[in-house]
């Protein structure tokens, strides 16, 4: 099957041509002919299955015809981030560069002012997150009685961020008549009851197993202690161990220990970006930016990074903090392994996490090979030589520990119906708070970042009884273990 088959116009064919694309990917084949057919369509599907191009390719084509008028846009993508709000814009950029296509974002975090002027020009293809979206409505700049087709995407998320009543509210905004494309990775009860009310006689798709991971992607875990010490000190020890480690997005559980996180292995001397929700909109997209431009190769994350965001190159995910929801450790690690790459994801797993990695590895339904974890700790302890220095555990540890951080994304308990205003990253944090002292004698400034280092290729282990291919695993993870005295 090729492009050519699917009813899309020349314009957006020669566009999907430039992007080197031949052949569809399942979710395109099967949703395109639909949405030109001006069906619902119900898609189940997670992202890196080529579902943007999906709804982007058959609405640029069902655009070509017809013009925006003030302040009414002709479509509207709903999105649960900002990020993944910028990243269909981006598709739209891409693959309608030969259009002229009004196509305008309302995101929060930045200038109401800029968003209203654009507005007034009129807009064909309107992307925004439901907050901004509504605020816009409520001051009376926005009519949303034009739009002809509302895509809702990654719908599971927006329940989990607490966004479902805002659509409620958005879809009677928009006409009745309207063409719904209605995207989830997963189908709970709840979603499953909004897609009968959103959606007419809908065409469902889906493409993978909800909750499935990619195939390519390697995945283990590494037992460590319970002290947030243990957890810095491994991870620190696999990133400068990995093989093949060209970047890599290290997840945490809070916004709080991302900052912390962050801190920390900026003072060790690695080379890193933030990104999560409560930082203003500007440090977010520059985090992201310099990620993808690989002007940064690792990036610690909330879980506003662990859906959709497509950075194709990401060679590792990290789970510093192992997610509490099982869905979210598929999401995360989802971010390497894309469009059929190979792909590392390494779980750092305290005593507190085997009940999460159980369901996880449920969920997936397969075992994640564990590595144990006095391996992990005492290789470190009996290989100071690349270690800048002894870190300080005790009083730092324990403060760390008792140390509340807010959720990024209630689940249970709801997140606020709006995003939250802008605060800066760095503005939340004392120095102190980091797991280091601060002194100067022990500033790491000089210690260049490991990453992108050349590793010393490690003779291929092939011993009995041991399995064949640890490629994957860090150097470290492999060297004997020292007796216990
Ligand atoms: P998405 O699921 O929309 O996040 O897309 C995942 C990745 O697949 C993106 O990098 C797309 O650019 C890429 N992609 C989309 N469609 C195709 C295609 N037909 N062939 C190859 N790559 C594609």
């Amino acid at each position: 099957m090729s492009f050519s088959h699917l009813g899309l116009s020349d314009k957006v064919l020669a566009a999907v041509a430039a992007t080197g694309y031949t052949t569809p990917t399942p979710i395109q084949e099967q949703a395109i002919p639909h949405v030109l057919a001006r069906r619902d369509v119900l898609g189940i599907a997670q992202t890196g299955t080529g579902k943007t191009a999906a709804f982007v390719l058959p609405m640029l084509t069902l655009l070509e015809k017809g013009r925006a008028r003030a302040r009414m846009p002709r479509t509207l993508i709903l999105e649960p981030t900002r990020e993944l709000a910028a990243q269909v814009k981006e598709s739209f950029d891409k693959y309608g560069a030969g259009q002229k296509l009004n196509v305008a974002l309302l995101i929060g975090g930045v200038s109401f002012g800029d968003q209203d002027s654009k507005l007034t020009r009129g807009v064909d293809v309107l992307i925004a997150t439901p907050g901004r979206l509504l605020d816009h409505t409520e001051r009376g700049g926005l009519l949303l009685t034009g739009v002809e087709l509302l895509v809702i995407d990654e719908a599971d998320r927006m329940l989990d961020m607490g966004f479902i009543p805002d659509i409620e509210r958005i879809c009677k905004l928009v006409p009745f008549t309207r063409q719904t494309l209605f995207f989830t990775a997963t189908m709970p009860p709840e979603i499953a009851r909004i897609t009968e009310t959103f959606l007419h006689n809908p065409q469902k798709i889906e493409v993978s197993r909800p909750a499935t991971t990619a195939t390519g992607v390697a995945q283990f875990q590494v037992s460590v202690g319970r002290e947030p010490h243990d957890k810095r000190e491994t991870l620190r020890r696999l990133l400068r161990d990995a093989k093949d480690l060209k970047n890599a997005i290290i997840f945490c559980n809070r916004k709080r220990e991302v900052a912390l996180l962050h801190k920390s292995l900026q003072k060790h001397g690695f080379a890193v970006g933030a990104l999560h929700g409560d930082m203003d909109q500007s440090a977010r997209t520059a985090a992201l930016d310099q990620f993808r431009k690989g002007d940064i190769p690792l990036l610690v994350a909330s879980d506003v990074a662990a859906r959709g965001l497509d950075i194709p190159t990401t060679s590792h995910v990290f789970n510093f903090d192992v997610p509490h929801h099982a869905d979210d450790y598929v999401h995360r690690i989802g971010r390497t392994g894309r469009a059929g790459r190979a792909g590392t994801a390494i779980s750092i797993v305290t005593p507190l996490d085997h009940k999460s990695m159980a369901a996880i590895e449920k969920l997936i339904g397969q075992s994640i090979p564990p590595v144990e974890g006095h391996i992990a700790a005492r290789a470190a302890a009996s290989d100071d030589t690349d270690q800048p220095r002894r870190e300080h555990r005790s009083r730092q540890g324990s403060r760390e520990g008792s140390r509340e951080g807010s959720r990024e994304g209630s689940r249970g308990g709801r997140k606020p119906r709006r995003e939250r205003e802008p605060r800066h990253a760095k503005g939340g944090h004392h120095a102190k708070d980091s797991d280091h002292n601060g002194s100067a004698s022990q500033a790491p400034a000089a210690m260049p970042p490991s990453i992108g280092r050349a590793e010393p290729q490690r003779p291929h282990r092939e011993t009995e009884g041991e399995p064949a291919d640890h490629s994957h695993l860090p150097a470290f993870l492999l060297r004997p273990v020292r007796a216990r005295v």
